[in-house]
């Protein structure tokens, strides 16, 4: 463990490259779209784009760059929501499509401002980039949808590969991580009713560092596999800027390592991706493939 603002030397990243990593990058360009990977400067875009050994992944945002919920460690900006842009779904669909793309993740701010929680037009984008290729494997990491159980219906419905929520931290921590509306029971139920109604892989992810202790990760691991949950993952969390949540200790990757054994081979978790710079969507595709064939 090692606690202080000081970043220790494993969470220093090397910047991206390859030929797909800029081909892709200019495509994203070309069509004026912008990725969850590049707003995040998030470190693993060199290693998911390129999909080395599997498909490569990238992650869109849908619904706006401004969240109607405020979480203490999400650097998303809160109120002042737009109207959906009708043609998104289309142009997202087109552009995953034209890039080559072939594991897509789409994730989306909370949108408690509509009264289906933007759920249709979730739908919709994962029903245009199927319609233009059923081959391309999409993931949704999906809002809570304030526990509205035909929100969550509409997404299954449109038939996506995997479906995410993030429970974020143990049960004790939810506030002050998340938004008081988002809590550990109701994102269970979220992810309980997508394993009983539906044929697809449910995922979900937290983050270490936050002051959790190993008997609440244990307990956590516990209850999402309850609920049927195939996927987790776990990174470590880090402050997007000073007036958000501190960082209460940086978690060394040997313990990350027996985390991923632990939800491997003792909660027989499908697959457990783990480490510091783990984040919900990192190597998506390639991982999925992976337990896929294994
Ligand atoms: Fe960020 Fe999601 Fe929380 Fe909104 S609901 S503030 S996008 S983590
Ligand atoms: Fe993009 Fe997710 Fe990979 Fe980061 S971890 S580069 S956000 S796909």
């Amino acid at each position: 463990m090692q606690r202080g603002r000081r970043k220790p030397d494993w969470l220093k990243s090397r910047p991206p490259s390859g030929t797909r990593f800029t081909s892709i990058k200019a495509s994203l360009r070309d069509r004026n779209l912008h990725t969850v990977c590049e707003e995040a400067n998030c470190p693993n875009m060199g290693e998911c784009w390129s999909g080395r050994n599997g498909p490569g992944t990238a992650t869109f945002m849908l619904m706006g760059d401004r969240c109607s919920r405020g979480c203490n460690f999400c650097d998303v900006e809160t109120g002042g929501m737009e109207p959906l842009d009708p043609d998104e779904p289309a142009n997202v669909a087109d552009a995953v499509a034209e890039i080559g793309l072939e594991y897509v993740v789409l994730t989306s701010v909370d949108r408690d401002d509509l009264a289906d929680g933007g759920s249709a037009h979730f739908a919709e984008t994962i029903r245009e980039i199927k319609r233009r290729d059923p081959d391309i494997l999409v993931e949704t990491l999906i809002p809570d949808f304030q526990g509205d159980p035909e929100a969550v219906d509409r997404i299954v419905d449109a038939g996506p590969d995997v479906i995410a929520h993030n429970v974020e931290t143990v049960e004790r921590l939810q506030w002050p991580v998340r938004d008081r509306r988002a809590t550990y029971e109701q994102s269970l139920s979220v992810l309980d009713r997508i394993d009983r109604t539906a044929d697809v892989y449910t995922k979900t992810s937290l983050m270490l560092g936050v002051g959790e202790y190993d008997h609440e990760v244990y307990r956590t691991l516990g209850d999402l596999r309850e609920v049927g949950v195939d996927i987790v993952t776990f990174g470590q969390y880090l402050q997007p800027s000073r007036t958000h949540l501190d960082v209460f200790e940086y978690v060394h990757p040997d313990v990350f390592d027996v985390w991923q054994t632990v939800a491997e081979e003792e909660f027989d978790f499908l697959y457990c991706a783990s480490g510091p710079m783990v984040r919900s969507s990192y190597r998506a595709g390639e991982l999925f493939i992976d337990a896929m064939i294994r």
